[in-house]
Formats: C-alpha cells, structure tokens, sequence
C-alpha cells in the first residue's frame, strides 16, 4: 500500500551525495523536496501554457485561468472548505498571518482589546499580531505551557475575556512536535463568540485537515511545506468574516470598479488578492495536493508516526541525550540536545556526515525563552524518510559524540 522505495523514486534530489554520503534529508519542518511530478506540471505550464490569468480573452489566458481556479477547488477539498471563495491564495503562512492581522485588526480591533497567542508560536504567528496590537493600542495575552511542551488548557479557559477578540494558534509546534488540542481551543473561544486562526503549517503536511469539523475560523499553510512550491500559500477563512473584513492590498484583480473618487472591491475571493497571482505555483500546489492524497493523508500519518516513534527510541538510547517536548500527542518533529554539544556544532558534523538537521531557535524564540535554552537540533521527518536514515542520524550523533 505504501511502497517507500517506489515514494522515493519520485524525489530526484535523495539521490544526491552530499560530502560523497548519501543526503539523509530530516529538514523537513523547514520545507519538503519536490516530487518530479511538481516541478513537470511547472516547467509544462511554463513551456506551453504560460499567460496572465482572469484578464484575457484568448485561449492561452483561459487555459492558465482554469488551471489557477481547478487549483484553488483542489485546496478547497484537501481542506474541506465549504466553498473556493474561501480559500485565499497568498505567499505562505507568513503572508496569509499578515494578511489577517491587518484586515482584522482594521475592522476589529480597538484600544484595551487583546489578543490570545501561545507560547509555542512561530515567529510569524506572534509579531505580526505584536505590530497589529501596537497600532490599534491592543494587547498581546500569551497561553503558557507546562514545562513538558503541552498548552494549559486551564489558564487558556481563564485568558479568555469579554476583551479577548482573535485567538491564534499553531496547529503543530514545529520546534516540538506537540499536537495541540485545537477542536477544544476552538470549543471554548466560540462560547464566547471569539474566532480563532489556527496556523496549519507544521500539521497540513502530516495529517487530514477538515476545517469544517475542526470550525475553526481561519487557517493557513504554506505549500513549500508540503511538496510544493514555494512562494504559494493559503489562508481559509469562513465567508461570513470574509466578507465582513477589508482587503489588504489595493491593485489589480481586487477591484470592481475605479474612479479617482471611489473605489468598489472585487468578491471573495479576488478582495484579497492583488496584482498578478502566482499562478503557476497554485497549480504546482495542486499537484502536490493530488500526490498526497493519491498516496493517502492516514498513511502518510502512520508512516510518519512509526517513524517518529521509532526515531524517539533509538535517539534515548543515546547518553545525555534531552529530547525536548511530549511523548505523546506528537508529530513529525523531534527537538532535541546532547550533553554539553552546542546544537550548532552537532548540526555542522551531522551535516558533514550527510545528514541535513536545522539547529538554532527554529523562529520560536520565546518557545526558547521558555524553556531555558539557546536552541536546539531539530530532526523532522517527511513521507519519503526510512528507519534506515533514522539509524544514520543516531550513528552519526554517536560519532560526533565521540568526537567530544
Ligand atoms: N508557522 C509555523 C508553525 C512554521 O513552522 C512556519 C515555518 O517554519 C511558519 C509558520 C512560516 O511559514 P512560511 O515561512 O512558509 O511563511
């Protein structure tokens, strides 16, 4: 059902030596590779079907159009969006966060009114909402953790006030892993009428997302994360705040009518797309969408999820080994330090010896803060990753660790 060696023949760069051994990829958290499948539909429509989209009447223009608009009906299902106007093509998960922070904060937003963010965010889930705040004289409110990675449910319960406007919160943690309990997060905001804006980032990539069951107000990804382009991004969000909410730049496509005195704005979900979209990468999303799901969200999951696994117990094994975060309620990411290593140091051997990990903050730097360290090595597994490249990462830290 799930053939790995067949997986992998998809993905052209794990054939590459890196200092003559074999890339054993675990970047994954920071963005996949391409299956050929990607990078065809792209270099195709840039051969034989390149040309503005919406503007044009002739074939050419259509054609891109309905490659760009079949694209935003494939996010749609992956997502289980109600409609495609609800899904908002932007440049990743940075973006569409702006894009939100702006447009909510305008319509929103007033002096002494606060904002609920938790402690595990990615940098690009906590300033824009810093900047926000500080333009609209809000205030940030942070959810804190347990000192084992998980979210206090209970002082997130008694955060929540009569000022409390937006919640924002990541998904997955993509420095520990943790899978945050959103369906209750979004439970408890909707008692009290407050919407929520779940960054997706780290769990698109890894397991079925249905935003109508989760009903969470808002949601945003980036496709480089999972096996597409970079440069392309989504952010959903339920029409009713939509439609209740400014658009973010002004230009081309986002408008009905211009005069110099007055302009009228486009519909969802053109309000919030100005200017030329990248419209080859949407559709090189929509390729990857449909590599996905044609290999199965739930596989892709158990594989990843026995992988992890079996990575979190060859990795204690090791002396003076910490893995940061929870043993359970986990996903494809394991954060971790061994003995006095500085993780900079470890992440330069390892990589010498092929293995590709990210070390440092991982854009969480209040996350850091939190738990009393400077950064960690971060190994993040992807659906073409093997066991036998797990025991290369923990052969290689034992190397290293000799070394010391
Ligand atoms: N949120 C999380 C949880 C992330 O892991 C990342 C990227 O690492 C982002 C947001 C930002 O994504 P991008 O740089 O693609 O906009």
């Amino acid at each position: 059902m799930y053939d790995i060696t067949k997986v992998r023949e998809d993905f052209p760069i794990l054939q590459r030596k890196i200092y003559n051994r074999p890339l054993v990829y675990l970047d994954n958290g920071a963005t996949t590779q391409k299956p050929r499948q990607v990078v065809e539909a792209m270099v195709d429509e840039y051969y034989n079907v390149n040309a503005n989209v919406h503007r044009g009447v002739h074939f050419l223009s259509q054609q891109a159009t309905d490659l760009h608009e079949a694209s935003r009906e494939t996010v749609r299902r992956f997502i289980h969006a109600r409609s495609a106007s609800e899904i908002l093509f932007t440049r990743g998960t940075t973006e569409s966060i702006n894009l939100l922070a702006f447009s909510f904060g305008e319509a929103f937003v007033h002096e002494g009114d606060e904002i609920l963010v938790s402690t595990m965010e990615h940098h690009s889930n906590i300033v824009p909402w810093q900047m926000m705040c500080q333009r609209k004289g809000a205030r940030l409110k942070v959810i804190p953790i347990s000192d084992d990675g998980l979210l206090d449910m209970e002082a997130y319960a008694q955060l929540l006030s009569e000022q409390t406007r937006l919640v924002c919160c990541t998904h997955v943690s993509n420095v520990l892993g943790t899978v945050n309990p959103v369906a209750d997060i979004i439970r408890l905001a909707h008692q009290r009428g407050i919407p929520v804006l779940i960054d997706g980032a780290q769990s698109v990539p890894h397991m079925p997302i249905d935003v109508q069951a989760l009903d969470c107000d808002f949601f945003a990804f980036s496709g480089h994360k999972v096996y597409g382009p970079t440069g392309v991004g989504v952010l959903y969000g339920k029409e009713t705040w939509l439609e209740q909410l400014p658009p973010y730049q002004g230009g081309g496509e986002m408008i009905k009518t211009v005069r110099f005195e007055k302009t009228t704005y486009n519909d969802l979900p053109y309000k919030f797309e100005a200017g030329t979209p990248d419209y080859v990468a949407t559709h090189g999303l929509a390729v990857a969408i449909d590599y996905v799901t044609a290999l199965g969200m739930d596989n892709i999951l158990a594989h990843e999820q026995q992988l992890t696994r079996y990575a979190t117990q060859q990795l204690q094994q090791i002396d003076n080994m910490r893995i940061f975060g929870p043993t359970d309620h986990h996903d494809a990411v394991i954060s971790f330090l061994v003995g006095h290593i500085h993780p900079l140091d470890l992440g330069t051997l390892l990589d010498r010896l092929g293995i590709a990990v990210r070390t440092g903050h991982h854009c969480a730097e209040p996350l850091m803060h939190r738990l009393g360290i400077e950064g960690t090595v971060r190994a993040s597994f992807a659906l073409y990753n093997t066991t036998a490249e797990v025991d290369a990462l923990v052969a290689s830290i034992r190397r290293v660790q000799q070394m010391f």
